[in-house]
């Protein structure tokens, strides 16, 4: 028998290009302490949960994950709202959905603006062909009832949308009595809860608000990637009756209903370990009880103020309405900020934000969220605010050369 080459069926490729073809070491992060407006550092347990094997987004035991996300988010917010869901996606996607699956092109909404995430929440609305009305405070003060009163009557929007807790200012919004004036001008309260779900009072049935979303890295100990989200039942009575479909399709809350429902359709890919890992953060949060998680975040940032204080740094937002989660540290005359915090990351391996927006080099923002939201942690900052910061006050330099 005569052997002969197999006949090859390779295709003849042309040369890769290996312009763009990098020579890299695995993965090695560094340990930082996420001091900042987020991501938070993420809980240990939540990490394993992370890096286990995936399952199908269809599997059994992934739909009873599901369910007992939801039912977990739903402990959070202090709801019973069927239509509560984590979006695929960070805050910013849950945001974009209460947006997309209510406004109806022409409509009215109401922005009640006081930092940086108002401005993107009438970004988003205009965006869905809203008819959008911003009212504004200056960043470091909260809307009154009064205000807010005053803006639906004279506006009469289909949707007042307000942010819970500004990050950008360390401001926290008293919400109580909102809801009842949005039912009685016939109009939906969405609430951003971002900086608050997990770690500041939120009850969201008792305070009739009929929109929310959230995030997975902020109060939940979770890496970014999860945007909770709600939907109480005038919400989802104004998605019905929709005239034109929802403008976007991965947002779009009945079909991903369909999925998180009894029916279990695909729509996406679940991102199945994300999914384990928010399920994680929120077992820890129902074991350490809502009412605890919220004193820890309050006590733990008392201490940080009074200790602040005790150096003689001022606080940006007046204390009653101090967010625990996010405070707002002005920055002394004469000292640079953003070299004080990359001496902080860069030494000490500690993470803490500069101002946005009309804070913008006016003030540090520490973010005291989750697992972090730890008395150790406020004392390692406060310690090095003490030893550190006098080199980076005016004179300081000329001091030093001096000696
Ligand atoms: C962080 C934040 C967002 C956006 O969330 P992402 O996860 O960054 O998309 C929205 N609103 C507020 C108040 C925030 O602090």
């Amino acid at each position: 028998m005569l052997l002969t080459q197999a006949p090859s069926f390779l295709p003849v490729l042309p040369p890769v290009n290996s312009a763009h073809r990098l020579a890299l070491a695995p993965i090695a992060t560094p340990h930082r302490l996420l001091l900042g407006p987020g991501p938070s550092n993420a809980h240990p347990t939540v990490l394993e949960a992370l890096a286990r094997t995936p399952i199908g987004h269809l599997d059994p035991l992934y739909i009873e994950l599901m369910g007992e996300v939801q039912e977990l988010l739903r402990y959070a917010w202090q709801t019973d709202n069927r239509l509560t869901i984590p979006m695929s996606g960070t805050g910013s996607a849950a945001m974009e959905a209460t947006l997309a699956n209510t406004i109806e092109p022409g409509e009215k909404v109401l922005v009640a603006v006081k930092g940086y995430f108002g401005l993107r929440l009438a970004d988003m609305a205009g965006r869905y062909r809203a008819e959008v009305v911003t009212i504004e405070k200056p960043w470091g003060e909260a809307f009154s009832l009064e205000e807010l009163e005053q803006a639906l009557l004279s506006h009469r929007p289909k949707i007042l949308a307000i942010v819970h807790a500004e990050t950008s200012t360390g401001i926290c919004q008293p919400v109580e009595g909102i809801g009842d004036l949005c039912r009685k001008y016939d109009c939906l309260l969405l609430l951003d809860t971002v900086t608050s779900l997990g770690a500041v009072p939120i009850y969201l049935d008792e305070w009739k608000v009929d929109l929310a979303y959230s995030c997975s890295q902020k109060g939940l100990s979770c890496p970014p990637g999860l945007g909770p989200f709600s939907m109480g039942p005038r919400a989802e009575a104004k998605m019905l009756a929709r005239q034109g479909k929802v403008p976007n399709w991965y947002l779009d809350v009945s079909l991903l209903n369909k999925y998180w429902g009894s029916d279990r359709v695909y729509h996406h890919t679940a991102p199945v370990n994300m999914n384990f890992g928010l399920r994680e953060a929120l077992r820890l949060l129902a074991e350490e009880g809502l009412e605890a998680a919220w004193a820890r975040h309050r006590s733990n940032a008392e201490r940080l103020w009074a200790g602040m204080e005790r150096l003689g740094l001022e606080l940006h937002a007046p204390q009653h309405l101090r967010l625990p989660t996010l405070t707002t540290v002005r920055i002394p005359a004469g000292v640079d900020g953003k070299a004080f915090t990359s001496h902080l990351l860069n030494s000490h391996g500690i993470e803490v934000g500069g101002g946005l927006g009309a804070l913008a080099g006016k003030v540090w923002r520490i973010g005291l969220m989750g697992y972090n939201s730890q008395p150790e942690n406020v004392d390692r900052l406060l310690n090095l605010f003490e030893s550190e910061l006098p080199a980076f006050r005016p004179g300081a330099a000329l001091a030093g050369a001096a000696v």
